[in-house]
């Protein structure tokens, strides 16, 4: 039987930077796809987002206690600067946009798989493709692994074992949530998940004609059961079964685990100008130009529109539909089209360098652990940050 130091389950992020920072001998990679980072290949638009100037003060989430503290810690141990100047270290450069996204200078995500790839065959990991680890037992001195490769099973036996088999969001990149079955089996509990980062189902009632349009730079305010939980800015664009666009990417980290509450958003179509001043702008324009369009050149046409449709129907003021527009949210697309899993191995699980509390021996990193970000690169740094805290506590083993 085959015997390693240590075996990394999952060549995602996580994975790929553990195996590559792991010092010494025997350390061996399991990735059930036939390529590794195939989902890193693809963040960011394939682009890369792999961190953010303000991931320091980011807020993290979890959905059991104690997922947001840890994350800080480790971020603030192995943050920005540490990722930025690892890549540096492997031969990348990297890049900061106006909004303060991290992006390696190729602009290319798969820039960054190549390069962690390079350094883990630097590094003689021994990298097993195509191979599935279907079954983990604690047994004396270490644990017993059952692989699967080309329909063949084997087993094979490591000291330490790091899972960074990810969550369940993006299933079509090797994460359909079978990780944490695997954690499950020793002994560890699951968090219940939500998908996060992740397009919004919503009442179409009064947008069903807008299907495709963008409303640019919209101030967005999020309602839980009435009450206002976030609001920002962004592109909110309107779709067959709801709304997208990187505000709604962003706001829905926030509500992913609220989906079954009363969840409202109401959008400012003309946030450069206050309530009160563009009712008396549309009445003086009424009184000039008549009624018919009042909303062109205030809003985009076809959205000025819908507002009056609804406002015909539904009565009101037209001026407060502009300033806020109630979009009912009814779901959101799911674990296929999310970027990230809410929720994972309660962290509490772990100890302060990510070992198991259950099974010495077992690490834990990236997206299995119950920690998500927000959109803009808080995932991959969390996936770096959490590798690189493992690393070193088995090396310092
Ligand atoms: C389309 C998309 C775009 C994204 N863009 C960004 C972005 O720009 N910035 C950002 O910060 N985050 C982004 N994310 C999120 C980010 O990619 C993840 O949070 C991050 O990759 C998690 O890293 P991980 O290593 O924990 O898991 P993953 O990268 O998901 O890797 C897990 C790996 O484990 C393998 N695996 C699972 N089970 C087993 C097993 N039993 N045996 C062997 N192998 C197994 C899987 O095949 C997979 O390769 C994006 C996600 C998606 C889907």
């Amino acid at each position: 039987m085959e015997k390693f130091t240590t075996a990394v389950i999952g060549g995602g992020a996580a994975g790929l930077v553990c195996a590559a920072r792991l010092q010494g001998d025997g350390i061996v990679l399991f990735e059930k796809l036939v390529r590794v980072g195939k989902k890193l290949s693809a963040t960011g638009n394939g682009q890369g987002n792999i961190s953010n100037a303000e991931v320091e003060n980011a807020t993290y989430f979890s959905v059991a206690d104690g997922g947001t503290t840890l994350a800080k810690r480790i971020i603030g141990e192995y943050g920005r600067d540490s990722f930025v100047d690892y890549i540096h270290m492997l031969g990348g450069l990297c890049i900061c946009d106006e909004r303060g996204r991290i992006y390696p200078a190729s602009r290319q995500a798969s820039s960054i798989t190549d390069l962690l790839r390079r350094e883990v065959a630097a590094h003689g990991v021994d990298v097993r493709l195509g191979t599935e680890v279907r079954a983990i037992k604690k047994t004396e001195g270490g644990f017993l692994l059952t692989v699967s490769s080309s329909g063949e099973e084997r087993r094979c036996f490591a000291e330490n074992v790091v899972l960074c088999a990810g969550g369940k969001a993006a299933k079509n990149f090797g994460t359909d949530g079978a990780g944490y079955g695997l954690a499950k089996s020793l002994g560890h509990t699951v968090t219940p998940v939500y998908p996060s980062l992740v397009q919004l189902k919503a009442d179409t009632r009064w947008t069903k004609t807008l299907k495709g349009i963008r409303a640019q730079d919209c101030d967005v305010r999020v309602l839980v059961d009435g009450d206002e939980v976030l609001a920002l800015s962004g592109d909110v664009i309107f779709t067959e079964y709801g709304v997208s666009g990187d505000a709604i990417f962003r706001l829905s980290a926030y509500i992913a685990s609220s989906l079954e509450k009363d969840v409202r958003l109401l959008l400012d179509f003309a946030p450069t100008v206050d309530e009160a001043t563009l009712r008396d702008f549309l009445a003086d324009k009424q009184a000039r130009l008549g009624g018919e369009e009042l909303l062109c050149g205030v809003v985009n046409n076809q959205i000025g529109r819908a507002i009056l449709r609804r406002y015909g129907e539904e009565g009101g003021d037209v001026a407060a539909l502009v300033k806020r527009f109630d979009v009912r949210v009814t779901g959101s697309l799911g674990f296929d089209y999310a970027q990230v899993t809410k929720g994972g191995v309660p962290t509490v699980e772990v100890d302060e360098n990510l070992q198991s509390k259950k099974v010495k021996g077992l690490y834990l990193a990236g997206e299995i652990l119950d920690v998500d970000g927000q959109c803009g690169g808080f995932n991959l740094q969390w996936a770096y940050a959490s590798a690189c805290k493992v690393a070193a506590a088995i090396d310092k083993k």
